[in-house]
């Protein structure tokens, strides 16, 4: 959604958790990279190529709240980035925790905009939007 908002709520959470500011880097750049995945939706769901239509599509989705599929949006996919990158390296795991972060503001945005938990739910968790 908002760059500068998910990126204040990283740094500040990475504050918060007494993190260095090379972690906190990380914290941020998570909380901005995980966003891919709207890209990824606009080239190969809506077989968007051409920059300036994709910039319209994003603008125009984005102005209205309306989700879709985006990969990196589901929790059970970020909570299973955070366990796997643990294991593996710490920045990466902190990139994840960063999409995490990201994720929480997502919702909370969704929840004040549209009131009830439709229609984003669905895009929200992995499991609800395999069952819908
Ligand atoms: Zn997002």
């Amino acid at each position: 959604m908002n760059v500068l908002v998910h990126s204040l709520f990283n740094l500040l959470t990475g504050i918060l958790a007494n993190l260095s500011l090379y972690e906190i880097m990380f914290l941020v750049l998570g909380g901005i990279i995980i966003d891919i995945d709207h890209l990824i939706y606009m080239i190969f769901r809506e077989k968007l190529h051409n920059p300036k239509k994709i910039w319209k599509f994003h603008k125009q989705e984005y102005k209205i709240n309306r989700p879709h599929f985006y990969i990196f949006h589901f929790l059970e996919i970020i909570l299973l980035l955070m366990l796997i990158s643990y294991f593996i390296n710490w920045y990466l795991y902190l990139i994840f925790v960063g999409f995490l972060l990201h994720w929480i503001i997502d919702v909370a945005t969704y929840i004040q905009y549209y009131k009830k938990t439709r229609p984003w739910i669905n895009y929200c968790f992995l499991f609800l939007y395999l069952k819908r």
